[in-house]
């Protein structure tokens, strides 16, 4: 009997119609735990690193995690992975909402689907019965009209549905997953889905998902459910509000955007408006918030009521959280109300809501710096509204302009020539990132930032606090129920840390302490992304429900796999080593592994090449970034280490 997860992938080959219910391998459960690290295993296995992103052989898997559909609070993650066309990496995006448990109960703990299929297509899996069905009707149609109408049409109200919209039928890179109450951005596993010829798949599931020790189980959930409520009582003090709470940040209830509005970047992230949110404009927006805004909402099992349902008169609700609500604002300078109105379109068009906006700055940069001109933007209005409109309407149509801006900033820069490339200068591994240019170097953002494989800063980051605190008593009352850290020498780092002289940025946190501070973020972050958890309730958030001392117990109830702190931080380390072996069999090098040159205005070249060096020797990476074989020998990793050596990647001298 297998715990916590069903023990059987749905094989869907969409070139041949075929459709298999696969029982998996248990041992894998207790190497990688299940989600990220298992999907990694599979595309390692599975997709050799010549096969295009848009090919039969690219695979795109569904994963829930392995404690999805279970009674821990928050933990709703469907883990989406392929290789992105954007930067020809691995790509791993997760969106919360209902989809992953239902898939859980509907007895299956991932959908892995090859080939293509000749005509638009759509899943329905339905506890046993599992087909594919014809989605002609349905092309060109938005990605939540398209849930709504797979919903009437199989008389299933309450079947959860993942949909691509316009953009991901036509293969822009930065295409999105939607599914209504979350999406899945990062990485244009979007338009993998619409090479595909997948439209959507529909899931409804009314089968137990058991645990191995219930009582036990539930007294663990009951634990975290309790210290959610202790910390949404006690918020951290000294930080902005955003990062003073759990959860996402709780954009949809938050009105004050003093923090983003005058901190992060605007247009084609070029300008910082320190003095733009006064008293009038919090009125104003919070007018423009409360007038929309119809109801908070939560994901599957979970109090926290991060999202919220938004209905613009005149326009069909859609649902949105986080940072996206200031993304379209502030790429057009324009304001809230516009970026209401605009984001229910790009939900339905289905793209990521970092990417797209940006995109559509930079080609209004370009337009004026004279590099773009009215002969590639005929018709385009003189409004910077309209504009973001008209082009938010070519780049999903790939029409004119709009083909050539669907690859996203550095793969257009690169098409249009010109001296474009100098106006893509906000991406890293060829991905947007947050619109953020900051002062004085932060060693470990700088990390972060260089080699994170998600390529997305908020789903790196998390535990250790973005900023040092002014004084010593405010860093003490700090570290005081910090029972979070997984060693106590955090405390310390953090207790040292200041905002001047020697012990602040870039030298402070040290080298060492840097690379072992971005460790436990990471890590964190890795076991989430495998157990299907929210960071929102784990590696994201300060001082957080869940944690290294409390997940072992939790995962060994639910799976009946006896798990101690160790052995879930191996698992976390070979999952992140995987994911890394991935990239770099696809050629991914130190060379890639670079923040912005404008990122931080002032730059310590030597110190960062000691940054990188000393990281990847914590990780047991040579100085390319490559796994050594005696470390992948460490994480019972040796066919990755043997196949990397057959391809001349590693050679027996390394060790
Ligand atoms: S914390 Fe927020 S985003 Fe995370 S599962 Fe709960 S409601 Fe969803």
């Amino acid at each position: 009997m297998r715990y916590a997860e069903t023990g059987f992938d749905l094989e869907i080959d969409l070139s041949r119609g075929s459709i298999d219910r696969v029982e998996t391998d248990p041992k894998l459960t207790k190497l990688y735990l299940g989600g990220l690290g298992t999907n990694a295993k599979i595309l390692w296995d599975r997709v050799p690193p010549e096969t295009e992103p848009f090919s039969e052989d690219n695979l795109l898997i569904f994963s829930t995690g392995l404690l999805c559909g279970t009674a821990a609070p928050g933990c709703n993650r469907t883990i989406v992975s392929t290789f992105s066309p954007q930067t020809r990496l691995m790509a791993y995006s997760m969106m919360g909402g209902f989809w992953a448990p239902e898939l859980k109960h509907a007895g299956y703990d991932k959908v892995i689907i090859r080939g293509r299929s000749p005509d638009l297509v759509y899943l329905w899996i339905h506890n046993d019965k599992v087909e594919i069905r014809d989605a002609s009707h349905l092309h060109g149609k938005g990605a939540i009209e398209t849930a709504e109408c797979i919903r009437q049409e199989l008389k299933e109200p309450d079947a959860q549905v993942a949909a691509i919209g316009l953009a991901g039928e036509n293969r822009v890179f930065f295409a999105s997953i939607e599914h209504g109450k979350s999406s899945a951005s990062r990485g244009g596993i979007g338009a993998v889905m619409g090479d595909k010829g997948l439209k959507a798949i529909a899931v409804r599931g009314k089968k137990d998902v058991n645990v191995a020790r219930p009582v036990e189980f539930m007294e663990r959930c009951n634990d975290i459910l309790k210290y959610i409520k202790v910390r949404e009582e006690n918020p951290v003090k000294g930080v902005p509000a955003i990062l003073a709470g759990i959860g996402s940040p709780q954009e949809m209830r938050i009105v004050d955007e003093e923090w983003h509005t005058t901190n992060f970047m605007w247009g084609n992230s070029r300008t910082r408006r320190k003095d733009f949110w006064t008293k009038e404009i919090e009125e104003n927006w919070r007018e423009t918030q409360e007038s929309v805004r119809t109801r908070l909402i939560s994901c599957y099992n979970c109090p926290m009521k991060c999202g919220a349902t938004v209905s613009v008169p005149g326009l069909p609700t859609y649902m949105m959280k986080c940072y996206s609500k200031l993304t379209y604002t502030m790429a057009a300078y324009s304001d809230l109300d516009f970026g209401f109105r605009i984001a229910q379109r790009a939900t339905e068009y289905g793209v990521d809501g970092f990417s797209a906006p940006q995109v559509m700055a930079f080609a209004l940069e370009l337009y004026e710096a004279g590099i773009l001109t009215d002969a590639d933007l005929p018709g385009m209005p003189s409004d910077v509204e309209g504009r973001f409109f008209w082009l938010l309407d070519r780049i999903v149509r790939r029409e004119g302009i709009g083909d050539v801006l669907a690859d996203g900033t550095y793969w257009a820069a690169k098409r249009i020539g010109k001296g474009a490339e100098k106006y893509d200068h906000n991406t890293i591994k060829k991905h947007e990132q947050l619109p953020l240019k900051l002062g004085m170097l932060n060693p470990v953002y700088y990390l972060m930032y260089a080699t994170g494989e998600k390529i997305n800063i908020t789903q790196i980051e998390g535990q250790f606090p973005q900023a040092p605190f002014p004084t010593g008593e405010e860093r003490e009352a700090f570290v005081k129920d910090w029972i979070h850290v997984p060693d106590e020498k955090f405390k310390q780092y953090f207790l040292d840390w200041e905002p001047r002289g020697e012990h602040s940025n870039p030298y402070y946190p040290t080298v060492e302490a840097s690379c072992n501070i971005v460790d436990w973020q990471e890590k964190m972050h890795y076991i989430d992304d495998a157990l299907g958890m929210c960071a929102g309730l784990s590696s994201f958030p300060l001082k957080p429900p869940y944690h290294i001392h409390n997940y072992p117990a939790l995962i060994s109830a639910a799976t009946g796999i006896d798990f101690d702190e160790p052995g879930l931080w191996q698992a976390a380390t070979r999952n992140r080593t995987l994911l890394r072996a991935i990239n770099v069999r696809r050629g991914m090098r130190r060379a890639d592994e670079k923040p912005p040159e404008n990122h931080w205005k002032k730059r310590f070249p030597e110190l960062e090449t000691k940054l990188l060096d000393e990281y990847y020797k914590l990780k047991g990476w040579d100085n390319q970034g490559i796994p050594t074989k005696a470390s992948l020998h460490d994480l019972d990793l040796d066919y990755v280490g043997e196949d990397l050596e057959q391809r001349g990647i590693i050679s027996d001298g390394q060790s």
